[in-house]
C-alpha cells in the first residue's frame, strides 16, 4: 500500500459511482471521496483500487442540482466527470457542507417568495417616499437655496452652451431692439420687473430653433426660432412669456432638485446612480436635458397668457406656436422644442381655454 491510498482510505467516501475522464465515454468504476473540503476521485476498478482519478477544490466542482432520480453529475475543473445514482448521499453531503440545498432550482423556490416580499417593500417604500416626500423635500430645498446657487448654474449652462452649439447672433440690430422693447412690455408686469430678465440672442447651432430660461432670468432665443416666427412678432414675445413663468415658478430649480432627489433614490435601491443622472447633476448643459413636467408647462403657459394680456397683447399668440411647432418642427428631433416643451394639442387647447377664462373675468366687472 502506498502512502497516498492510505490516506485515501482514512477518509469519508461520500458515494459511489462511474467516473469518466476528460472528453471520453470511458467508465471507470469509483468513488468520491471528501478529504478536508476537497474532493476526490478514486478508482475502485480491480487491480487499480485508491488510484487518484482527480482532484478538485469544491468551488472549480459543478454538482447538478437534484431532478428526481437522474444520475448526479460532479463536473471536475479538468472536465472530467463523476456520476452517481446515490442521491441522497450527495444532498447529505451538500448539506453537511452548509451548501443545504438539493440544487439551484430547489434554492431558488425557497429564496423567492422572501425577495420578492423584499423588493416589493423597497419599491412601495422608495414610491411613497417619491409620492409624498420628494416633492415636499423639493419645495424646502428651493426655498433655502440662496440665489447665488441659481446664477452659478445659468452662467455655467450658457457658457457651456457657447462653447458647444451657440453662435453669436446674426439677427439685424434693429429685429433685435423690436424683439427687447416687446419683451420689455410684458417682463415689466413679471415677478421682480424687467430688471430681473435679461433676453440673449444666439445662433441656436445644433440647438436649432428654440427659447429658454435659465433660473437667475437670462433668457436665450435663438435666431432659428425668430426665422420660424416669420412675421408672427406677437407670438415670440408669447414665448418669452413663457419662459418667464418658468423662472418665476423655479420650474428648472424644482426639476433638478427632483432629479437629485430620484437620483438618491435610485442609489437607495440599486447601489449605483446611472451615469446619465450623474451628468444632470454635475454639468451646465445638464439643465437643458430636463424637460418640464406637464404641469410645470401648463402653470408657464397660462403665465403666458396672463403676461400678453396684462400688456395688450393678443394673450392667444402662445398657440399660434404651437400650430408651427406640428407642422414645421417634426424633423428636428430630439433638439426641437418638441422634446423640452411636450404635449401639444391639450396644451394649445389649453391655452385657448384660459384666455376664455380670463377674458369673461375681465369682462364681469364692465358688464
Ligand atoms: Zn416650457
Amino acid at each position: 500500500m502506498s502512502m497516498g491510498s492510505t490516506l485515501v482510505s482514512d477518509h469519508k467516501t461520500i458515494a459511489t459511482g462511474v467516473w469518466h475522464p476528460p472528453h471520453s465515454n470511458r467508465e471507470v468504476p469509483a468513488r468520491l471521496v471528501d478529504i478536508g473540503g476537497s474532493l476526490i476521485v478514486v478508482s475502485i476498478e480491480e487491480g487499480e483500487e485508491d488510484r487518484r482519478l482527480v482532484w478538485g477544490i469544491r468551488s472549480d466542482i459543478e454538482i447538478s442540482p437534484r431532478v428526481g432520480s437522474i444520475p448526479r453529475r460532479i463536473v471536475f475543473g479538468n472536465e472530467s466527470l463523476f456520476e452517481t445514482r446515490d442521491n441522497d448521499a450527495i444532498d447529505t453531503y451538500l448539506r453537511g457542507r452548509g451548501e443545504g440545498r438539493s440544487g439551484l432550482i430547489h434554492g431558488l423556490e425557497i429564496v423567492r417568495p422572501r425577495l420578492i416580499g423584499f423588493a416589493l417593500a423597497v419599491v412601495v417604500l422608495a414610491s411613497v417616499i417619491y409620492r409624498y416626500a420628494l416633492p415636499a423635500l423639493v419645495e424646502v430645498a428651493v426655498l433655502v437655496t440662496p440665489p447665488v446657487v441659481p446664477e452659478m448654474m445659468s452662467a455655467g449652462t450658457l457658457k457651456t452652451l457657447d462653447q458647444v452649439t451657440f453662435g453669436p447672433s446674426k439677427l439685424p440690430e434693429a429685429e433685435q431692439t423690436a424683439i427687447r422693447d416687446d419683451f420689455a412690455r410684458i417682463a415689466v408686469n413679471a415677478q421682480g420687473g424687467a430688471s430681473r430678465y435679461h433676453l440673449n440672442f444666439r445662433d441656436g447651432g445644433l440647438i436649432g430653433p428654440n427659447a429658454f430660461a435659465l433660473p437667475d432670468g437670462n433668457l436665450v432665443l435663438t435666431d432659428q426660432l425668430v426665422a420660424l416666427a416669420g412675421s408672427d412678432k406677437e407670438m415670440i414675445t408669447a414665448v418669452l412669456g413663457h419662459e418667464i413663468g418658468h423662472v418665476e415658478y423655479k420650474h428648472s430649480l424644482r426639476q433638478l432638485y427632483t432629479a437629485a432627489g430620484v437620483a438618491g433614490l435610485v442609489l437607495l435601491i440599486a447601489g449605483d446612480v446611472g451615469s446619465g443622472v450623474q451628468d444632470i447633476l454635475t454639468q451646465g448643459g445638464g439643465l437643458l436635458a430636463l424637460s418640464y413636467s406637464r404641469q410645470a408647462e401648463a402653470q408657464a403657459d397660462r403665465r403666458s397668457v396672463e403676461l400678453m394680456l396684462t400688456a395688450g397683447k393678443d394673450p392667444a399668440a402662445l398657440s399660434r406656436f404651437f400650430d408651427l411647432l406640428e407642422t414645421k418642427l417634426d424633423d428636428h428631433g430630439k433638439t426641437s422644442m418638441l422634446s423640452t416643451h411636450p404635449g401639444t394639442p391639450e396644451r394649445k387647447q389649453a391655452i385657448l381655454d384660459y384666455v376664455r377664462e380670463l377674458r369673461a373675468k375681465g369682462d364681469q366687472p364692465s358688464g
